[in-house]
């Protein structure tokens, strides 16, 4: 039996945890930094079909349908112009199994947490010390406790200290002159001016924002993505986005642009920094790999982080299962397509110029219809 420790209980190393233990070949532990799974965090995430088939696989299906839903079209609106431009038909990749499906990332953690045994999981520790062979792994935690393992998967997520350890340098994300606005929204407080059954998305100047619904209830999911410089000081620590005065400022900034009615009524408001992977790292040791966040961080804007972490997870069980080497090559092609795409909506969604905005909603308004545009740039995705 071959022996294989995960560092990091995010959405990747729990789902590839939970793979594992549908072969009788591995024996598996996951190491985290925590002491416990967070599952307060109430905020939304959307999971493309791709990665829902794959969910499937460890029964997703059967999670009660009252805490997700499945919105049908993406609707474009414009901030400058006030109207809506156009609607996307996402529910055209669905299939009977496997929906487009927006929940609350709390209820995807309990569910992948919930697959395991506790005893598979050791929480409070952080590798300080790897040394490898071609054989076999050896850690060593910052509480000098160790463990000896044949494969050694990291999914310590955009900050991982286990990927510098490895490639024997400290390796960064980069701040990517952006910040996240996170927030709740009750579906009677958008009185209307918005099909909360849909993926509402706004454009705006420097700025585009998401209303989405997360559960079959009340609640809806608010996500905000501004242009915004900060220095290195202001990033050490984090403290800024704890700062009642920054936080506050972010909002008077956004009123000229979001509806007032909308920014008075959004709860549990909080800001985030955005960054994203510089470039692509392998380990060169046969028997330690990446996934999820660790391996590359996307910028949000295609809404693909943790799809993207769960299908990682995915092609890497598939190759220990079929013992083949191709996980590595397969995952730099789709990273490197999806950062693209990911960087050009970027791009289109915060354009300012009104001649620009201009001809970039016509384009989107044709685009939207172009079944073969369609296909290729939200179906290569989708359909993995
Ligand atoms: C604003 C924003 C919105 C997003 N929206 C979406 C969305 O709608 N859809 C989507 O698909 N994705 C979205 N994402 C991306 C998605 O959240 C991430 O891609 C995904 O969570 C990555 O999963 P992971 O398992 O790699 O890392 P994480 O979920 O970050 O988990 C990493 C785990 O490792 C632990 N850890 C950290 N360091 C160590 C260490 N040294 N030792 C041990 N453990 C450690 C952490 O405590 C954590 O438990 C969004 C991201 C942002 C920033």
């Amino acid at each position: 039996m071959k022996k294989v420790a995960i560092i990091g209980a995010g959405i990747s190393g729990l789902f590839f945890a939970s793979l594992l233990r549908q072969s009788s070949n591995y024996e598996t532990t996951i190491y985290e930094k925590n002491n416990s799974i967070n599952l307060e965090e109430g905020y939304g995430i959307q999971l493309s079909v791709n990665s829902i088939k794959l969910l499937n696989k460890i029964g997703f299906q059967n999670l009660n349908s009252a805490h997700q839903f499945n919105p049908k079209k993406i609707d474009f609106y414009s901030l400058l112009k006030k109207n809506k431009i156009c609607d996307l038909d996402i529910s055209k990749f669905n299939t009977e199994e496997a929906k487009y499906t927006t929940l609350q990332r709390s209820i995807l953690v309990k569910f992948l947490k919930e697959k395991l045994p506790s005893n598979l999981m050791q929480y409070n520790k952080i590798v300080s010390k790897i040394n490898s062979t071609t054989e076999n792994i050896n850690l060593t935690f910052e509480d000098k406790s160790s463990a000896r393992c044949d494969y050694l998967v990291i999914s310590d997520g955009i900050f991982s200290s286990t990927k510098s350890l490895i490639l024997n340098r400290d390796i960064k994300p980069k701040y990517f002159n952006a910040i996240a606005i996170r927030g709740t929204i009750n579906k009677e407080d958008i009185k209307n001016s918005i099909d909360s059954s849909n993926i509402s998305l706004f454009l705006g100047s420097n700025f585009h924002s998401v209303i989405y619904p997360v559960n079959k209830g009340n609640t809806l999911n608010f996500i905000g993505i501004l242009r915004k410089n900060l220095s290195e000081d202001q990033l050490e620590g984090y403290s800024l986005f704890d700062d009642k005065n920054f936080l506050s400022s972010i909002i008077s900034n956004l009123s000229n642009q979001i509806d007032q009615n909308i920014l008075d009524n959004l709860k549990n408001i909080r800001c985030f920094p955005i960054f994203i992977s510089q470039k692509i790292f392998t380990p060169k040791q046969k028997n330690i790999f990446l996934i999820g966040d660790a391996f590359f961080t996307f910028l949000p804007t295609f809404a693909q982080g943790a799809s993207q972490s769960i299908e990682a997870a995915f092609e890497l069980y598939e190759s220990f299962k079929n013992g083949i080497d191709e996980f590595t090559n397969q995952r730099i092609k789709r990273i490197k397509m999806i950062n693209r795409r990911s960087k050009f909506n970027y791009f289109t969604f915060h354009l300012s110029n009104p001649f620009m905005t201009f001809f970039r909603d016509l384009i989107i308004k044709q685009l939207v219809k172009n079944k073969k545009f369609i296909d290729n740039y939200l179906g290569k995705i989708y359909k993995n």
